[in-house]
């Protein structure tokens, strides 16, 4: 039962392990879009497994590719060869804009090839600190610049990296890290003036760093972080900025990339840039123990020789439901339907907006999607009582929203990408009857 279960974690597992509501829910089984309790209680699922399960729980063509290669082989490392690995590092990168030429130095800058899979890794934590380690290894520098109320993981190195003190241990991770102005259209100072944020960038290069930097590394909307997106023009400033001082400039797509925006298939190209390395997870495996380095093969190449591997990474079962996934995104115009569905919730919530005071701004992109709630929208002090209220409201109501923000009065709507607009709709009238019932 619920209780023996939580019994059970009280006991045999650390309290550091959260689980999210005052009354929690037990999952037994879930499909598609939809979780269910040990009562067969059907949710509708908002949060897809923290933005993970991107295709569908469960979803019947990932579930065979994983099964019949579980029955073939399970794991042998990369030091032997295997199809799906190879296949599937091919599949990926065919996803990604093939012209890097003169991306570096401008007109007349070299050809840098196609993208190529570094390596792949089990988690968004593991990617992230490679990525950085490459970066740091190609360009024989150290300083990093991430943004404040970023997340890119939880190992030492990115922890050092995180812009969001909740998550942050107090152990200084973060040598050589340098946290830029935040640029958020919402909150920030400059309100959307992209350029006006990357100009904290530049001054933390000739302030902070002897002028040469290892690189710069952002999500394309910040998630954990409460949804946000960067103000207009923002990354193409930074990117030229980062670059003529020498650096790599990373994209975290953990939570963007796979479609999930709607209008592209990454979210760098939303903001009109290419990045040198890009980061993966969640999405990518629909739940898999899976992520990906994708990068130049130079920046690959800094690596080569220096025995660098990961157990797991890109074994024979993951790859082959990474390799599902993709058909599936394909197959289902998952792109296409996040656009399309995402449009209609934004709708929906701005009209929730235009009803509830509580609700400070909304926004989003295909199926990335953020409310925020305050409790003065001149002052924007955040209501946090209020969004918890709702949130556990909310999943008696059979929807399991997400939350977060540095505040935690931001509602994360990233429900899995299969949704359809009816879902949309019996979500938009839970979260109007729980914010009526404020
Ligand atoms: N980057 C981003 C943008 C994330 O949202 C997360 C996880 N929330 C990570 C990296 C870390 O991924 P993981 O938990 O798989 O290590």
């Amino acid at each position: 039962s619920k209780e023996e279960v939580l019994a059970l974690r009280k006991e045999h597992l650390s309290p550091a392990m959260l689980y999210h509501f005052k009354n929690p829910v037990m999952i037994t089984h879930g499909k598609m879009q939809y979780l269910f309790d040990e009562r067969g209680r059907r949710y509708l699922d908002a949060f897809a497994g923290i933005v993970t399960v991107s295709v569908g729980h469960c979803h019947p063509e990932v579930n065979k590719a994983v099964i019949e290669q579980t029955e073939r082989l399970q794991h042998t490392t990369v030091i032997y060869l295997n199809n799906q690995i190879a296949e599937y590092a091919k599949e990926l990168t065919d996803r990604m804009p093939g012209n890097l030429k003169a991306r570096r130095g401008g007109k007349g800058g070299r050809d840098l090839g196609r993208f190529l899979v570094a390596y792949f890794v089990n988690s968004g934590s593991e990617a992230n600190d490679m990525a950085i380690m490459m970066a740091r290894l190609y360009t024989g520098q150290y300083d990093m610049i991430a943004l404040r109320n970023g997340y890119h993981g939880l190992t030492g190195a990115t922890m050092g990296l995180m812009g969001l003190h909740t998550w942050k241990a107090n152990i200084p991770h973060g040598f050589g890290v340098h946290h830029a102005l935040n640029p958020d259209p919402y909150r920030g100072v400059f309100g959307n003036d992209g350029p006006a944020y990357a100009r904290d960038v530049t001054d933390i290069i000739q302030s902070s760093t002897p002028g040469r930097v290892a690189g710069f590394i952002s999500e394309t909307i910040q998630g954990v972080g409460g949804a946000v997106p960067l103000a207009d023009g923002y990354l193409p400033e930074v990117y030229k900025t980062v670059r003529e001082a020498g650096g790599i400039c990373i994209a975290d797509e953990v939570q963007t990339g796979f479609g999930r925006t709607g209008s592209n298939y990454w979210g760098f190209q939303n903001a009109g840039v290419t990045p040198d390395i890009v980061t993966m997870a969640k999405g990518i495996g629909n739940g898999l123990p899976l992520g990906a380095v994708v990068t130049t093969p130079e920046i690959a190449a800094t690596l080569a020789q220096r025995l660098h591997f990961n157990t797991y990474g890109g074994n024979p079962v993951c790859s082959a439901g990474g390799r599902a996934v993709l058909r599936v995104i394909d197959q289902e115009g998952i792109q296409a339907k996040a656009a399309d569905v995402g449009g209609h919730l934004l709708k929906g919530l701005r009209g929730l907006a235009a009803k509830h005071d509580v609700i400070g701004d909304v926004r989003g992109l295909g199926l990335m999607t953020g409310m925020e709630l305050v409790k003065d929208r001149a002052t924007k002090e955040p209501a946090k009582e209020e969004t918890a209220y709702v949130f556990e409201r909310c999943k008696d109501l059979g929807v399991l929203l997400g939350k977060g923000g540095l505040h935690g009065n931001v509602f994360r709507i990233k429900p899995p990408m299969c949704i359809t607009k009816p879902d949309v709709d019996f979500l938009v009238a839970a979260l109007d009857q729980a914010l009526s019932e404020l």
